[in-house]
Protein backbone atom coordinates (compact mmCIF):
# COMPACT_ATOMS: atom_id res chain seq x y z
CA UNK A 1 0.00 0.00 0.00
CA UNK A 2 1.23 3.40 -0.75
CA UNK A 3 2.90 4.45 2.38
CA UNK A 4 4.87 7.06 3.46
CA UNK A 5 4.71 9.43 0.98
CA UNK A 6 0.84 9.58 0.54
CA UNK A 7 1.07 10.53 4.56
CA UNK A 8 3.27 13.35 3.85
CA UNK A 9 1.49 14.28 1.16
CA UNK A 10 -1.71 14.63 3.36
CA UNK A 11 -0.07 16.50 6.11
CA UNK A 12 1.52 19.11 4.12
CA UNK A 13 -1.73 19.52 2.16
CA UNK A 14 -3.26 19.99 5.80
CA UNK A 15 -1.18 22.35 6.93
CA UNK A 16 -1.31 24.64 4.02
CA UNK A 17 -4.70 25.90 3.43
CA UNK A 18 -3.71 29.19 1.60
CA UNK A 19 -0.61 29.84 -0.30
CA UNK A 20 1.18 31.57 2.29
CA UNK A 21 1.10 28.67 4.28
CA UNK A 22 2.14 26.28 1.50
CA UNK A 23 5.43 28.01 1.41
CA UNK A 24 5.80 28.03 5.07
CA UNK A 25 5.66 24.14 4.67
CA UNK A 26 7.57 24.35 2.29
CA UNK A 27 10.06 26.52 3.74
CA UNK A 28 9.82 23.81 6.64
CA UNK A 29 10.93 20.87 4.38
CA UNK A 30 13.78 22.84 2.75
CA UNK A 31 15.28 23.84 6.55
CA UNK A 32 14.90 20.09 7.35
CA UNK A 33 17.25 19.23 4.34
CA UNK A 34 19.93 21.56 5.27
CA UNK A 35 18.80 24.17 2.61
CA UNK A 36 19.79 28.11 3.42
CA UNK A 37 17.62 30.69 2.96
CA UNK A 38 18.56 33.96 1.00
CA UNK A 39 16.94 36.84 0.78
CA UNK A 40 15.99 39.21 -2.03
CA UNK A 41 17.05 42.22 -0.58
CA UNK A 42 20.87 40.94 1.09
CA UNK A 43 24.06 40.06 -1.26
CA UNK A 44 24.33 36.32 -1.81
CA UNK A 45 27.21 34.23 -1.55
CA UNK A 46 26.57 30.66 -3.26
CA UNK A 47 28.67 27.16 -2.60
CA UNK A 48 28.21 24.67 -5.39
CA UNK A 49 26.54 21.69 -4.43
CA UNK A 50 24.74 23.20 -1.58
CA UNK A 51 20.95 24.08 -1.56
CA UNK A 52 18.94 27.19 -0.82
CA UNK A 53 16.02 28.80 -1.59
CA UNK A 54 14.59 32.33 -1.48
CA UNK A 55 11.07 33.49 -1.01
CA UNK A 56 8.58 36.29 -2.50
CA UNK A 57 6.25 38.20 -0.60
CA UNK A 58 5.63 34.88 1.48
CA UNK A 59 3.89 33.88 -1.56
CA UNK A 60 6.41 32.34 -4.08
CA UNK A 61 9.35 30.38 -3.37
CA UNK A 62 12.66 29.41 -5.37
CA UNK A 63 14.95 26.36 -4.52
CA UNK A 64 18.14 25.92 -6.12
CA UNK A 65 21.62 23.60 -5.68
CA UNK A 66 24.23 24.64 -7.39
CA UNK A 67 26.46 22.23 -10.04
CA UNK A 68 29.45 21.04 -9.77
CA UNK A 69 30.34 22.76 -13.38
CA UNK A 70 29.33 26.50 -14.01
CA UNK A 71 25.87 26.83 -15.01
CA UNK A 72 26.83 28.53 -18.69
CA UNK A 73 28.37 24.36 -19.30
CA UNK A 74 25.57 22.65 -17.69
CA UNK A 75 22.47 24.77 -17.40
CA UNK A 76 19.39 23.69 -15.37
CA UNK A 77 16.68 21.33 -14.45
CA UNK A 78 13.84 23.36 -13.09
CA UNK A 79 10.66 21.65 -12.10
CA UNK A 80 7.77 24.08 -10.83
CA UNK A 81 4.25 23.90 -9.61
CA UNK A 82 1.88 26.50 -8.18
CA UNK A 83 0.83 27.21 -4.45
CA UNK A 84 -2.81 28.45 -4.92
CA UNK A 85 -6.41 26.71 -5.53
CA UNK A 86 -9.46 27.91 -6.35
CA UNK A 87 -11.88 29.20 -3.59
CA UNK A 88 -13.83 31.26 -1.82
CA UNK A 89 -12.37 34.56 -0.56
CA UNK A 90 -13.62 36.74 2.25
CA UNK A 91 -14.62 39.98 1.85
CA UNK A 92 -13.11 41.09 5.61
CA UNK A 93 -14.87 44.86 5.91
CA UNK A 94 -18.35 42.85 4.93
CA UNK A 95 -20.98 41.20 7.41
CA UNK A 96 -24.43 40.32 5.90
CA UNK A 97 -26.75 39.82 8.91
CA UNK A 98 -31.00 38.91 9.53
CA UNK A 99 -32.40 37.30 12.61
CA UNK A 100 -29.33 36.25 14.79
CA UNK A 101 -27.60 34.91 11.51
CA UNK A 102 -24.07 35.97 10.70
CA UNK A 103 -23.00 35.82 7.01
CA UNK A 104 -19.61 36.92 5.19
CA UNK A 105 -19.34 38.21 2.03
CA UNK A 106 -17.22 36.42 0.04
CA UNK A 107 -15.64 36.39 -3.44
CA UNK A 108 -14.50 33.59 -6.27
CA UNK A 109 -10.76 33.08 -6.64
CA UNK A 110 -10.19 31.43 -9.50
CA UNK A 111 -12.45 28.87 -10.76
CA UNK A 112 -13.87 27.08 -7.97
CA UNK A 113 -16.91 24.34 -8.39
CA UNK A 114 -19.46 26.30 -6.70
CA UNK A 115 -21.68 23.67 -5.35
CA UNK A 116 -18.88 21.69 -4.20
CA UNK A 117 -18.86 24.57 -1.30
CA UNK A 118 -21.92 23.97 0.05
CA UNK A 119 -23.27 21.84 3.70
CA UNK A 120 -19.50 21.13 4.32
CA UNK A 121 -17.81 22.35 8.05
CA UNK A 122 -15.56 24.98 6.79
CA UNK A 123 -12.34 26.65 8.04
CA UNK A 124 -10.61 29.76 7.45
CA UNK A 125 -6.94 30.77 7.15
CA UNK A 126 -4.79 33.64 5.10
CA UNK A 127 -2.51 36.00 5.63
CA UNK A 128 -2.89 39.40 8.05
CA UNK A 129 -1.83 42.66 7.73
CA UNK A 130 -1.35 44.54 11.27
CA UNK A 131 -0.51 48.14 12.34
CA UNK A 132 2.73 47.84 13.79
CA UNK A 133 4.53 50.28 15.57
CA UNK A 134 6.39 53.43 13.81
CA UNK A 135 3.64 53.28 10.62
CA UNK A 136 4.89 50.42 9.67
CA UNK A 137 2.56 46.45 8.87
CA UNK A 138 3.69 43.75 10.04
CA UNK A 139 2.42 40.55 8.44
CA UNK A 140 1.05 37.42 10.28
CA UNK A 141 -0.42 34.24 9.19
CA UNK A 142 -3.65 32.79 10.65
CA UNK A 143 -5.14 29.76 10.36
CA UNK A 144 -8.40 28.45 12.40
CA UNK A 145 -7.93 24.74 11.58
CA UNK A 146 -11.16 24.11 12.90
CA UNK A 147 -14.87 24.49 11.22
CA UNK A 148 -16.21 27.93 11.55
CA UNK A 149 -18.74 28.34 8.91
CA UNK A 150 -21.10 26.42 6.67
CA UNK A 151 -22.69 27.07 3.41
CA UNK A 152 -26.29 25.70 3.31
CA UNK A 153 -28.41 24.58 0.95
CA UNK A 154 -32.14 25.35 0.40
CA UNK A 155 -34.60 22.95 1.37
CA UNK A 156 -35.53 20.13 -1.66
CA UNK A 157 -39.06 21.24 -0.47
CA UNK A 158 -38.43 24.65 -1.65
CA UNK A 159 -37.44 23.72 -4.98
CA UNK A 160 -38.52 20.60 -6.16
CA UNK A 161 -36.02 20.58 -9.67
CA UNK A 162 -33.17 20.99 -7.27
CA UNK A 163 -31.41 18.06 -8.78
CA UNK A 164 -31.28 19.10 -12.41
CA UNK A 165 -29.09 21.50 -11.59
CA UNK A 166 -28.87 24.52 -9.08
CA UNK A 167 -26.84 28.32 -10.05
CA UNK A 168 -25.56 29.34 -6.83
CA UNK A 169 -25.10 33.19 -7.30
CA UNK A 170 -21.56 34.12 -4.90
CA UNK A 171 -23.09 37.32 -3.51
CA UNK A 172 -26.58 35.75 -2.73
CA UNK A 173 -26.41 32.00 -2.40
CA UNK A 174 -22.58 31.59 -1.07
CA UNK A 175 -22.27 33.40 1.69
CA UNK A 176 -20.78 31.42 4.65
CA UNK A 177 -22.64 31.55 7.82
CA UNK A 178 -20.66 31.96 10.91
CA UNK A 179 -23.34 31.92 13.81
CA UNK A 180 -26.52 31.38 14.57
CA UNK A 181 -27.63 33.74 17.40
CA UNK A 182 -31.42 32.95 17.53
CA UNK A 183 -33.02 36.03 18.94
CA UNK A 184 -30.21 37.79 19.58
CA UNK A 185 -29.77 41.12 18.33
CA UNK A 186 -27.63 41.54 15.55
CA UNK A 187 -23.85 42.69 16.45
CA UNK A 188 -23.67 45.23 13.65
CA UNK A 189 -25.80 48.74 14.04
CA UNK A 190 -26.04 51.05 11.20
CA UNK A 191 -25.75 53.75 13.40
CA UNK A 192 -22.46 52.71 15.28
CA UNK A 193 -20.92 50.37 12.89
CA UNK A 194 -18.98 47.28 15.10
CA UNK A 195 -15.85 45.56 13.14
CA UNK A 196 -16.92 43.06 11.48
CA UNK A 197 -17.35 39.47 12.82
CA UNK A 198 -14.58 38.28 10.74
CA UNK A 199 -12.58 41.01 12.06
CA UNK A 200 -13.47 40.29 16.10
CA UNK A 201 -13.00 36.37 14.94
CA UNK A 202 -9.44 36.96 13.45
CA UNK A 203 -7.98 39.42 16.28
CA UNK A 204 -9.07 37.09 18.84
CA UNK A 205 -7.76 34.59 16.74
CA UNK A 206 -4.79 36.48 16.72
CA UNK A 207 -5.01 38.01 20.64
CA UNK A 208 -4.91 41.47 19.36
CA UNK A 209 -7.93 44.17 18.98
CA UNK A 210 -10.15 43.92 15.83
CA UNK A 211 -8.76 47.79 14.88
CA UNK A 212 -4.93 46.38 14.57
CA UNK A 213 -6.14 44.45 11.72
CA UNK A 214 -5.90 46.83 8.41
CA UNK A 215 -6.05 43.98 5.91
CA UNK A 216 -6.35 40.23 4.86
CA UNK A 217 -6.67 38.32 2.14
CA UNK A 218 -8.81 35.24 4.06
CA UNK A 219 -9.87 31.93 2.33
CA UNK A 220 -12.85 29.62 3.29
CA UNK A 221 -11.43 25.98 3.00
CA UNK A 222 -12.54 22.34 3.70
CA UNK A 223 -11.93 21.52 7.13
CA UNK A 224 -11.76 17.84 7.31
CA UNK A 225 -8.49 16.41 6.82
CA UNK A 226 -6.80 14.82 4.25
CA UNK A 227 -7.46 11.21 3.73
CA UNK A 228 -6.03 8.08 2.03
CA UNK A 229 -9.15 5.68 1.37
CA UNK A 230 -10.37 2.31 -0.89
CA UNK A 231 -9.47 -1.00 -0.06
CA UNK A 232 -5.77 -0.45 -0.17
CA UNK A 233 -5.81 3.10 0.70
CA UNK A 234 -5.32 3.52 -3.09
CA UNK A 235 -6.65 6.65 -3.63
CA UNK A 236 -5.84 10.03 -2.33
CA UNK A 237 -9.02 12.38 -0.65
CA UNK A 238 -8.01 15.80 0.18
CA UNK A 239 -8.83 19.89 -0.78
CA UNK A 240 -6.59 21.36 -3.22
CA UNK A 241 -4.60 18.25 -4.69
CA UNK A 242 -4.17 20.56 -7.55
CA UNK A 243 -1.44 21.62 -7.25
CA UNK A 244 0.16 21.07 -4.01
CA UNK A 245 0.71 17.21 -5.50
CA UNK A 246 2.57 19.09 -7.67
CA UNK A 247 4.68 21.08 -5.45
CA UNK A 248 5.12 18.59 -2.97
CA UNK A 249 6.46 16.10 -5.10
CA UNK A 250 8.48 18.94 -6.63
CA UNK A 251 10.16 19.68 -3.23
CA UNK A 252 10.24 15.84 -2.49
CA UNK A 253 12.44 14.72 -5.10
CA UNK A 254 14.34 18.13 -4.78
CA UNK A 255 15.52 17.50 -0.97
CA UNK A 256 16.76 13.84 -1.53
CA UNK A 257 18.50 14.87 -5.18
CA UNK A 258 22.33 14.42 -4.59
CA UNK A 259 24.38 17.42 -6.61
CA UNK A 260 25.13 16.81 -10.14
CA UNK A 261 27.25 18.97 -12.81
CA UNK A 262 24.25 20.80 -13.58
CA UNK A 263 22.03 23.09 -11.29
CA UNK A 264 18.53 21.85 -10.09
CA UNK A 265 15.69 24.39 -9.64
CA UNK A 266 12.23 23.93 -7.58
CA UNK A 267 9.85 26.78 -7.99
CA UNK A 268 6.90 27.38 -6.35
CA UNK A 269 4.16 30.24 -7.62
CA UNK A 270 1.09 31.84 -6.85
CA UNK A 271 -1.91 33.08 -8.52
CA UNK A 272 -1.63 30.41 -11.13
CA UNK A 273 -5.76 30.02 -10.94
CA UNK A 274 -6.47 33.94 -11.94
CA UNK A 275 -3.36 33.99 -14.54
CA UNK A 276 -0.21 34.00 -12.89
CA UNK A 277 0.42 37.64 -14.19
CA UNK A 278 1.29 39.14 -10.65
CA UNK A 279 4.66 39.86 -8.89
CA UNK A 280 4.98 36.76 -7.11
CA UNK A 281 3.02 34.35 -10.22
CA UNK A 282 5.02 32.62 -12.72
CA UNK A 283 4.53 35.46 -15.07
CA UNK A 284 6.73 37.49 -13.17
CA UNK A 285 10.37 38.32 -13.20
CA UNK A 286 11.14 36.62 -9.93
CA UNK A 287 12.37 33.10 -11.48
CA UNK A 288 14.31 34.35 -14.13
CA UNK A 289 15.84 37.46 -11.30
CA UNK A 290 16.99 34.67 -9.00
CA UNK A 291 18.59 32.35 -12.43
CA UNK A 292 20.45 35.67 -13.33
CA UNK A 293 21.68 36.47 -9.94
CA UNK A 294 22.88 32.61 -9.75
CA UNK A 295 24.68 32.64 -12.58
CA UNK A 296 26.06 36.02 -12.37
CA UNK A 297 27.70 34.97 -8.59
CA UNK A 298 29.28 31.27 -10.19
CA UNK A 299 29.42 32.25 -13.66
CA UNK A 300 31.91 34.41 -16.15
CA UNK A 301 31.41 37.84 -16.00
CA UNK A 302 28.68 39.40 -18.94
CA UNK A 303 25.53 38.72 -20.16
CA UNK A 304 26.31 36.06 -22.44
CA UNK A 305 26.84 33.11 -19.29
CA UNK A 306 23.12 33.75 -18.42
CA UNK A 307 22.08 32.64 -21.90
CA UNK A 308 24.04 30.15 -22.36
CA UNK A 309 22.86 28.84 -19.24
CA UNK A 310 19.33 29.06 -20.20
CA UNK A 311 19.96 27.57 -23.48
CA UNK A 312 21.37 24.22 -21.85
CA UNK A 313 18.23 23.97 -19.27
CA UNK A 314 15.40 22.18 -19.36
CA UNK A 315 12.15 22.26 -17.56
CA UNK A 316 9.42 20.31 -15.83
CA UNK A 317 5.86 22.22 -15.07
CA UNK A 318 4.01 19.69 -13.11
CA UNK A 319 0.24 19.99 -12.05
CA UNK A 320 -2.87 18.17 -12.53
CA UNK A 321 -4.27 16.82 -15.61
CA UNK A 322 -7.98 15.64 -15.64
CA UNK A 323 -8.40 11.55 -15.03
CA UNK A 324 -10.75 9.68 -17.05
CA UNK A 325 -14.21 9.74 -14.91
CA UNK A 326 -16.26 6.25 -14.86
CA UNK A 327 -19.41 8.49 -15.11
CA UNK A 328 -18.76 11.06 -17.42
CA UNK A 329 -16.73 8.49 -20.56
CA UNK A 330 -17.61 10.50 -23.25
CA UNK A 331 -15.96 13.97 -22.30
CA UNK A 332 -12.41 12.06 -22.94
CA UNK A 333 -10.62 11.21 -26.15
CA UNK A 334 -10.48 7.58 -24.67
CA UNK A 335 -6.78 7.17 -26.32
CA UNK A 336 -5.45 9.96 -24.17
CA UNK A 337 -7.52 9.38 -21.03
CA UNK A 338 -4.88 8.84 -17.84
CA UNK A 339 -6.63 6.80 -15.13
CA UNK A 340 -5.82 6.98 -11.30
CA UNK A 341 -3.13 5.33 -10.43
CA UNK A 342 -1.68 4.47 -14.10
CA UNK A 343 1.24 7.30 -13.36
CA UNK A 344 1.85 10.83 -14.73
CA UNK A 345 0.42 12.39 -17.63
CA UNK A 346 2.36 14.26 -20.20
CA UNK A 347 -0.37 17.01 -20.88
CA UNK A 348 -0.13 18.25 -24.43
CA UNK A 349 -2.50 20.38 -26.96
CA UNK A 350 -1.66 21.87 -30.37
CA UNK A 351 -2.54 25.49 -29.49
CA UNK A 352 0.12 25.48 -26.23
CA UNK A 353 -1.96 25.31 -23.46
CA UNK A 354 0.67 23.19 -22.35
CA UNK A 355 3.70 23.75 -22.97
CA UNK A 356 4.64 19.66 -24.08
CA UNK A 357 6.42 19.86 -27.34
CA UNK A 358 7.51 16.05 -29.32
CA UNK A 359 11.23 16.24 -27.95
CA UNK A 360 9.86 17.29 -24.16
CA UNK A 361 7.74 14.52 -23.67
CA UNK A 362 10.38 12.12 -25.59
CA UNK A 363 12.24 12.80 -22.56
CA UNK A 364 10.32 12.92 -19.86
CA UNK A 365 8.80 9.22 -21.24
CA UNK A 366 12.29 7.87 -21.97
CA UNK A 367 13.12 8.99 -17.59
CA UNK A 368 9.97 7.21 -16.73
CA UNK A 369 10.72 4.56 -18.67
CA UNK A 370 14.20 4.29 -17.24
CA UNK A 371 12.59 4.42 -14.05
CA UNK A 372 9.99 1.88 -14.11
CA UNK A 373 7.52 4.26 -13.59
CA UNK A 374 4.32 4.11 -15.69
CA UNK A 375 3.75 7.50 -17.88
CA UNK A 376 0.43 8.13 -19.60
CA UNK A 377 -0.69 11.16 -21.87
CA UNK A 378 -3.72 13.41 -21.89
CA UNK A 379 -5.20 15.07 -24.28
CA UNK A 380 -8.33 16.92 -24.36
CA UNK A 381 -10.90 15.81 -26.64
CA UNK A 382 -10.32 17.52 -30.14
CA UNK A 383 -13.65 19.73 -29.70
CA UNK A 384 -13.00 20.77 -26.12
CA UNK A 385 -10.62 23.74 -24.45
CA UNK A 386 -8.45 22.50 -21.97
CA UNK A 387 -7.22 24.47 -19.10
CA UNK A 388 -3.44 25.78 -18.91
CA UNK A 389 -0.78 25.85 -16.43
CA UNK A 390 2.65 27.82 -15.21
CA UNK A 391 4.64 25.47 -17.97
CA UNK A 392 3.77 28.08 -21.09
CA UNK A 393 4.56 31.32 -19.62
CA UNK A 394 7.08 30.40 -17.61
CA UNK A 395 8.88 28.36 -20.51
CA UNK A 396 8.25 31.86 -22.94
CA UNK A 397 9.82 33.68 -19.93
CA UNK A 398 12.85 31.76 -19.88
CA UNK A 399 13.13 30.22 -23.33
CA UNK A 400 13.82 26.86 -22.14
CA UNK A 401 11.74 24.07 -23.00
CA UNK A 402 9.11 22.87 -20.98
CA UNK A 403 7.16 19.64 -20.12
CA UNK A 404 3.62 19.56 -19.13
CA UNK A 405 3.08 16.34 -17.15
CA UNK A 406 0.71 15.97 -13.93
CA UNK A 407 -1.13 13.18 -12.07
CA UNK A 408 -4.66 12.59 -12.93
CA UNK A 409 -7.25 13.74 -10.66
CA UNK A 410 -11.24 13.23 -10.54
CA UNK A 411 -13.37 16.51 -9.87
CA UNK A 412 -10.33 19.16 -10.57
CA UNK A 413 -11.23 22.66 -8.85
CA UNK A 414 -14.12 21.19 -6.46
CA UNK A 415 -13.65 21.77 -2.91
CA UNK A 416 -12.23 18.22 -2.06
CA UNK A 417 -10.68 16.71 -4.93
CA UNK A 418 -9.52 12.30 -5.57
CA UNK A 419 -6.32 11.49 -6.94
CA UNK A 420 -4.91 8.17 -7.11
CA UNK A 421 -2.08 7.60 -3.66
CA UNK A 422 0.79 5.31 -5.75
CA UNK A 423 0.66 8.09 -8.52
CA UNK A 424 2.31 10.19 -6.03
CA UNK A 425 5.60 7.86 -5.43
CA UNK A 426 5.21 7.55 -9.05
CA UNK A 427 5.47 11.40 -9.43
CA UNK A 428 8.39 11.35 -6.89
CA UNK A 429 10.35 8.60 -8.77
CA UNK A 430 9.48 10.57 -11.87
CA UNK A 431 10.70 14.00 -10.74
CA UNK A 432 14.37 12.22 -9.00
CA UNK A 433 15.38 10.68 -12.69
CA UNK A 434 14.74 14.49 -13.96
CA UNK A 435 16.94 15.84 -11.09
CA UNK A 436 19.40 13.12 -11.78
CA UNK A 437 19.72 13.20 -15.43
CA UNK A 438 20.06 16.59 -15.72
CA UNK A 439 19.16 19.11 -19.16
CA UNK A 440 21.98 17.31 -20.93
CA UNK A 441 19.44 14.63 -21.83
CA UNK A 442 17.44 16.50 -23.86
CA UNK A 443 20.79 16.49 -26.23
ZN1 LIG B 1 -3.45 23.39 -11.33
Amino acid sequence: MPAQNARSLCEYIDASPTPFHAIDSSIAALDACGASRLDEREAWSLEPGKPYYVARDGASLVAFRLGRAAPSESGFSIAGAHVDAPGLRARMEKSVAARGFSRVAVEAYGGPIHSTWLDRPLSLAGRVALRAPGGTVERRLVNFARPVAVIPNLAIHFNREMNKGVEYAMNVSLLPIVAAAGSQPSATSPAAPAPSWLARAVAAELGMEPDSILSAELTFVDAAPSITMGADSEMLSAPRIDNLEGCHAVLSAFASAGAGSHGQVAALFDNEEVGSATARGADSSFLRDVLARVVSLTDAPGPEALHRALARSFSASVDGAQGWHPSYADKFDEDFAPVLNGGPAVKANANVRYATDAVGEAVFRSLCESEGVPCQRFRMRADLAPGTTIGPISSALLGVRTVDVGVPMLAMHSARETAGSYDHDHMIRALSAFYAAGPSVVG
